[in-house]
């Protein structure tokens, strides 16, 4: 055990619920709540189990509640711990930490908790960020990617990446223990085929980062197009509620408005811009100018355009300047007719056709849009990376492999060959945890809010 305080907090959300929970743990957690606890003697009772009560400060009852018990080192801080599950009004909860303090506790440091599980040994650092993320999730594919997380699925695969590494690095290291003779313990070929191998399973990691941040941090899309495409009716008819201002002038949509939009689970941070057009109005040209840094942000545009005013060249000379994916949506097809719909195909057979004001195909476009984040079709189960703190040490673990392939390319010595090696190991490790500073620990834990 690393830590000798015995630390308390509410764990859950403040202010006023059924019930309140606060959390103790540390060595002196059963004497500690015994204490104040009347019912039966607590240090007495087995582990894994729930108490009625009442807490008393000298005589006065303060609250009947419900102790649950947990021996070390079968809790989630492998520590003794106990949650008190008392009435959830502030005045309790704030008299009962009191009391606890007072019997010698001390109140927890955001996310100590958690810190304490992974010191412990209960959760790697990869496992214990995914709890800041899982209590943060809020989409249906975020909370299972941590939950997923939690479970261990990303960690195990490094870790026996790591294992398999530090074999090679050994037999290497060991080599160069021989100095000036000129042995081979580690077969060179062999270590090849092995930097291939977690090859094979770093890479799909890596690429997995934009499809998890994705998951984490929404879609950036941008609506673009002429004024008058349409494009405020579109937001609004995505979103269902009246958050642009929808106008028979041209160019009235002056500022960037942004919302949130949920398809299946993936968030999309909707961006409505002024329209796209040369302008001498101040104000519209600031817009003007917003649109073009809002599309430079976006993962994916949304190109509306209304066929029965645009030409085709002006849409073939707009989607030069899009440097991202983009679907191609033709508004107002309740004013067109077959052979104009046909004329734009035969140059854009993708374009997707819509009535934003008279809400025809818009599940159409819902549907394409989940369609393009999804390159990755990603199952429950499958690793994705969330973490751009895990993310950059997984490509410097690639990039010190790739020089190790090249220094086996080029038959270099032992010692250069131990040292990329020892590089992408220390990576790998940072990721789990195996290898950390306090200040990381530190910066990672604190931001958990005091309770968990
Ligand atoms: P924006 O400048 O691109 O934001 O365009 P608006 O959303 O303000 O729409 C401009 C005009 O086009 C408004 O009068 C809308 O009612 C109209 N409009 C939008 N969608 C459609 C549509 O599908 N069909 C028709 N006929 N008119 C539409």
């Amino acid at each position: 055990m690393f830590n000798q305080d015995t630390i308390c907090a509410l764990a859950t959300a403040q202010g006023i619920g059924a019930i309140g929970v606060i959390r103790v743990s540390g060595p002196e957690t059963f004497p500690i709540v015994n204490r104040i606890f009347k019912g039966k003697n607590l240090e007495k009772q087995l582990s894994h189990t729930i108490h009625f009560g009442t807490i008393r400060d000298n005589q006065t009852i303060i609250d009947e509640v419900l102790v649950s018990l947990f021996k070390a080192p079968s809790s989630y801080t492998r520590e003794d711990t106990i949650e008190i599950s008392c009435h959830g009004s502030d005045f309790i909860i704030q008299k009962i930490l009191k009391l606890i303090l007072r019997e010698g506790a001390r109140l927890a440091n955001p996310g100590e908790f958690t810190q304490r599980a992974f010191l412990n040994g209960q959760l790697d650092l990869a496992q214990a960020e995914a709890v800041a993320d899982l209590i943060a999730s809020d989409s249906e594919a975020s909370h299972q990617t941590a939950i997923n997380q939690i479970r261990g699925g990303f960690s195990k695969q490094i870790a026996q990446l790591r294992e398999a590494l530090i074999h090679f690095a050994s037999l290497i290291e060991l080599e160069l223990d021989f100095g000036e003779e000129e042995v081979e313990f580690a077969d060179r070929d062999d270590l090849r085929q092995l930097i291939f191998k977690i090859q094979q399973v770093l890479i799909p990691l890596i690429d997995s980062f934009e499809m998890g941040n994705v998951i984490k941090n929404g879609v950036p899309t941008v609506i673009a197009g002429k004024p008058n495409a349409g494009k405020s009716t579109l937001l609004n008819r995505l979103l269902n509620e009246e958050k642009a201002i929808v106008s028979d002038i041209a160019g009235t949509t002056r500022d960037v408005i942004e919302d949130e939009l949920f398809i299946e689970g993936i968030r999309f941070r909707l961006i409505d811009t002024a329209g796209l057009r040369k302008t001498t109005d101040t104000i519209e040209a600031i817009g003007v100018e917003r649109t073009l840094q809002q599309m430079d942000k976006a993962s994916l545009i949304v190109y509306l355009f209304d066929a029965s005013e645009i030409q085709l060249t002006e849409i073939a000379q707009q989607i030069t300047e899009f440097n991202a994916p983009y679907i191609l949506v033709g508004n107002k097809v309740d004013k067109l007719s077959a052979t104009q719909k046909a004329e734009f195909e035969a140059t854009y057979p993708d374009i997707l056709w819509i009535s934003a004001s008279e809400n025809k195909n818009i599940d159409t476009l819902k549907d394409t849009l989940v369609r393009k984040v999804k390159t990755r079709e990603i199952k429950s189960g499958d690793t994705v990376v969330t973490n751009l703190r895990h993310y950059q040490h997984l490509l410097q673990t690639n990039g010190a492999l790739e020089n190790v392939l090249e220094g086996l390319a080029q038959s270099v010595t032992g010692d250069f060959l131990a040292q990329d090696i020892r590089f992408a190991l220390h990576h790998l490790g940072e990721i789990t945890g195996q290898i950390t500073t306090d200040d990381l620990l530190a910066n990672i834990f604190s931001k958990f809010c005091i309770g968990k």
